[in-house]
C-alpha cells in the first residue's frame, strides 16, 4: 500500500518558508537599510547551524552549509573560481540542482570518518557528471528532429527538463517520508532555482540567512522527534508520557494496557511479525475516544491517559477499544524467505490473518496521588485483567 508520511509536513512548511519569502519581498524597505548586519549575519549563522547539525549526526545538513557558505564566497569574489562560476551559470544551477538530489538519496554518515571522503568524491562527481551532461546536451540538441513540437522543447533540454525531473524527484522524497531534511532539501532545491532563473529576487545573503534558519528548525524538530517518538509505532514514548505527567490536572484517568501472551506469539510467528502486530495494535489504539493520549510505554505495553476523566468514563472507551483489537483481523506480511521454494510459492502465502487480544487495567487518580502512584495503581489492575483471564478491562 502506498504510505505518503510526509504530506502534512511538507505542504507546511513550504507554505511556511515562501511565505516568508513573500513578506520579505513585500517589505523590501523595512529590511533595506540592514543589509549590511544580515551580510555579516549569514556567516556565524552558517557555522553554527553546521555545527548544531554535525552535533545531531545530520551530515547532510551540515554539508548543504559548508555549500552555501562556499557559494557565498564565490559570488562575493573572493575566490579565484569566482569569475568561471559566473561565465558558466547553467552549469552553477543545475550542478546545484545535482547536489541537492544528491544529499537526498545519500544517508546521513559522520564526516570525519571514511565516510567523509567518499562525500567529497560524490559532490566531485556531480560537478564532473553537470559538466558532462551539458556538453551531451548540445549533441542532443543538433540532432533533434525538425518537428516544431521538438524545436519548442530544444532551448528546455540542457537545464529546464532536468530541474524539473529533479524537482519531481525531490517533492517525491519528501512527500513518502517523514523526513524534515528531506524537505528541507526540497525547499532548497526550489529556492535555488526560483532564484537562479531570476523569479525570486532576494539578495543571497538574505536567502542563505532564512535557509540556515530552516535547517536549524529542521533538525531541532527532527531531534525532538527522535527522543518523543518511539521508532516501531511512531506513538509517543515514556519520555513524552513523563513530559505529560507535569502538565496534568488534578482529575485524570490512567490506563495500562498489556498484549495477551505476547511471548507465545512471538514464539510462534517469529519475531517480525511481533513487530507487525505491534504496529497494528498501535494503530488500533489511536482510535480510542474520549481523549484518550496513547504512548508507547515499552515492549508490549501502552499507557493511556485520559485527562479530565473518571475511570468510570474512560472504561467505556477502553472496552470499545479491547473490543475492537480482539475482532481485528490482522492481515500480516510473511517476512521474505530466501529459499526458491518460497519464492515460487503462491502468492496468497505471503499473507496471513492473525488475531490477539489485550488485558487493560485502570486507575482514576485519587486526591494528592502523584502520577507514578496512579500509574502504579493501574498496573496493578492489569494484573487484576490477566488474573481473571485476560481480554478484559479491570479496575
Ligand atoms: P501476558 O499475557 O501475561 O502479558 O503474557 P506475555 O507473554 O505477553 O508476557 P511477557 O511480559 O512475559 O512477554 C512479553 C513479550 O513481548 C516478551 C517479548 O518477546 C515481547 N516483546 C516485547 N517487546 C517487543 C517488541 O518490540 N517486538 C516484539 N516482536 N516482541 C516484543
Ligand atoms: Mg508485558
Ligand atoms: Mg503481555
Amino acid at each position: 500500500m502506498l504510505k505518503l508520511k510526509g504530506v502534512k509536513s511538507t505542504f507546511l512548511s513550504l507554505g511556511a518558508v515562501f511565505g516568508i519569502f513573500a513578506l520579505l519581498i513585500h517589505f523590501q524597505s523595512q529590511w533595506q537599510d540592514k543589509l549590511t548586519i544580515v551580510n555579516y549575519l549569514v556567516y556565524p549563522l552558517l557555522a553554527v547551524t553546521t555545527l548544531f547539525a554535525t552535533q545531531f549526526n545530520r551530515s547532510r545538513v551540515a554539508i548543504l552549509c559548508i555549500l552555501w557558505l562556499l557559494y557565498l564566497l564565490s559570488i562575493n569574489n573572493t575566490v579565484s573560481w569566482s569569475n568561471w562560476l559566473e561565465a558558466n551559470s547553467e552549469w552553477l544551477i543545475l550542478c546545484g540542482a545535482n547536489l541537492f538530489l544528491l544529499l537526498a538519496i545519500i544517508k546521513d554518515r559522520a564526516l570525519f570518518s571514511i565516510h567523509g571522503i567518499s562525500r567529497v568524491i560524490f559532490i566531485l562527481a556531480c560537478g564532473a557528471a553537470t559538466y558532462t551532461w551539458l556538453n551531451v546536451s548540445q549533441d542532443i540538441e543538433g540532432v533533434l528532429p525538425e518537428t516544431s513540437f521538438w524545436q519548442k522543447i530544444q532551448p528546455y533540454i540542457a537545464v529546464i527538463v532536468p530541474l524539473c525531473v529533479i524537482g519531481s524527484v525531490l517533492l517525491w522524497r519528501s512527500l513518502s517520508r517523514n523526513s524534515l531534511t528531506l524537505t528541507a532539501l526540497l525547499i532548497t532545491f526550489l529556492v535555488w532555482s526560483f532564484s537562479q532563473l531570476d523569479m525570486l529576487t532576494l539578495p543571497w545573503s538574505l536567502i542563505v540567512l532564512v535557509m540556515s534558519s530552516v535547517y536549524l528548525f529542521a533538525v531541532s524538530t527532527d531531534s525532538y522527534y527522535l527522543a518523543y517518538r518511539d521508532d516501531l509505532t511512531s506513538l509517543p514514548t515514556r519520555r513524552a508520557l513523563n513530559q505529560l505527567a507535569l502538565s496534568l490536572g488534578r482529575k485524570y484517568t490512567v490506563a495500562m494496557l498489556d498484549i495477551d501472551h505476547f511471548k507465545k506469539f512471538n514464539d510462534t510467528y517469529g519475531h517480525d511479525i511481533g513487530d507487525q502486530v505491534l504496529k497494528l495494535v498501535a494503530a488500533k489504539m489511536k482510535s480510542v475516544r474520549g481523549g484518550g493520549k496513547i504512548y508507547r510505554y515499552g515492549g508490549e505495553e501502552f499507557t493511556v491517559v485520559f485527562p479530565r476523566k473518571t475511570a468510570a468514563q474512560a472504561i467505556p472507551e477502553l472496552d470499545t477499544l479491547r473490543a475492537n483489537i480482539a475482532n481485528y483481523d490482522m492481515v500480516i506480511r510473511n517476512p521474505k524467505r530466501a529459499d526458491k521454494s518460497a519464492r515460487k510459492a503462491k502468492k496468497s502465502n505471503d499473507y496471513k490473518t492473525v488475531n490477539v487480544t489485550v488485558s487493560i487495567g485502570v486507575a482514576q487518580r485519587q486526591p494528592k496521588q502523584k502520577f507514578e502512584h496512579a500509574l502504579k495503581n493501574a498496573d496493578l489492575a492489569l494484573y487484576r485483567a490477566k488474573k481473571k483471564g485476560r481480554n478484559n478491562v479491570s479496575e
